[in-house]
């Protein structure tokens, strides 16, 4: 980039000026230069530079660093403009340009309508049963759209013959208009009032989208929900929104899925827990049982001496990530010991002879406890 001028000496100041003789000196020069105002060469390269300037010397940070490197701050920011960045200034090319002008003169950007331009994403929301979301599934949805209108192509008119150029502004899109702006009254480009910004007329408007172009259609979607979601997530399916604009991209559909509870196992993120009943004679002496996972059965095998809460782990029988991967979650198996009610009499007689050797014994949990405070 070629030297670059002084920014005091862009806007005509001392070093030492004052906030407001900044603000001032920099109004009165983006007045002058505007690319909208003036015309002649090299007014925008201009205007471009005294936005530069501003744009430090209105900063308090940026000004002292500045004051203290001018160009060369070993810190940050200078350099990178010299290098061509700066907020999209240096060679960040016209559309960085237009935005800060947009940003000075109160919009009227200019993107024209004829523009291609990305159609609204659509949210919807789905319930799932637990097991379409363990282990994924397609599902065939049907999302409300706005689509081109077939019968017209999009154009809105009843016929080509019904498309005709503007004449307010022979077909551009964009007008120049008078408008108030903090530089006082300037003219600015704006979307043409009669047109839209389109540049054509409608004639005799399409009957099956009245004019419009588009229409409200239901599309059915076929959406892969992965294995292992969880509800509250969110699907994003890529195009699958609506319609774009002048053949610019669909917008996308995101999908909330609701996935229904499972009245014995409870999930937490990929792993999965479940509450067992173990009778006292189970926990005590140890078995082998079948515990159901959402593989089906697995044959687990409960230590002698099992305590109630115990948590006993089966590895990889959990779910997927349903971000990916083909690793998965485990199950957790939560030990209840039940005690007995409505005891049979060969029962109450078994548990007696227990009660028996523990007393004979001085085995028992309670005896052991007493000792404690002899
Ligand atoms: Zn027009
Ligand atoms: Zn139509």
């Amino acid at each position: 980039m070629a030297n670059k001028r002084d920014y005091y000496e862009v806007l005509g100041l001392q070093k030492g000026a004052s906030d407001d003789e900044i603000k001032k000196a920099y109004r009165s020069l983006a007045k002058k230069y505007h690319p909208d105002l003036n015309k002649e060469p090299g007014a925008e390269e201009k205007f471009k530079e005294i936005n530069e300037a501003y744009e430090t010397l209105s900063d308090p940070q940026k000004r002292s660093r500045y004051d203290q490197y001018g160009f060369d701050d070993p810190t940050a920011g200078f350099g990178g403009a010299q290098a061509g960045g700066f907020g999209g200034f240096g060679g960040g090319g016209f559309g960085g340009f237009e935005d800060i002008i947009n940003s000075f003169f109160g919009g009227g950007g200019r993107r024209s309508s004829n523009a291609p331009h990305q159609g609204a994403d659509v949210e919807k929301q789905m319930n799932i049963t637990f097991e379409e979301a363990v282990f994924g599934c397609t599902k065939r949805i049907r999302v409300s759209v706005e689509d081109d209108c077939i019968q017209c192509g999009g154009t809105g008119a009843a016929s080509k013959s019904d498309i005709k150029t503007c004449p307010k502004c022979n077909g551009r899109g964009r007008v120049i208009m008078r408008q108030q702006t903090i530089f006082g009254y300037t003219n600015v480009e704006a979307a043409c009032p009669d047109c839209g910004g389109k540049g054509k007329i409608i004639g005799k408007k399409c009957p099956e989208c009245n004019g419009k172009g588009r229409v409200r259609i239901n599309k059915e979607v076929d959406v892969n929900i992965p294995a292992g979601i969880l509800s509250g997530m969110s699907i994003r399916v890529p195009g699958a929104g609506e319609a774009g604009f002048n053949g610019g991209p669909n917008g996308d559909l995101y999908l909330k899925i609701f996935a229904a509870d499972h009245p014995q196992f409870k999930r937490d993120g990929q792993d999965i827990y479940l509450e067992i009943p173990l009778s006292f004679s189970q926990a005590a002496l140890g078995d082998n049982i079948e515990v159901p996972t959402i593989d089906g059965n697995v044959s687990v095998k409960i230590p002698a001496g099992t305590q109630p809460g115990t948590k006993l782990r089966l590895r990889g029988r959990g779910t997927k990530n349903p971000k990916g991967g083909s690793s998965r979650g485990d199950q957790y198996i939560i030990c209840n010991v039940v005690i007995p009610t409505n005891l049979s009499k060969e029962e109450s007689d078994l548990i007696s002879q227990l009660a028996q050797c523990e007393k004979k014994e001085k085995k028992s949990p309670w005896e052991k406890f007493k000792s404690l405070f002899k």
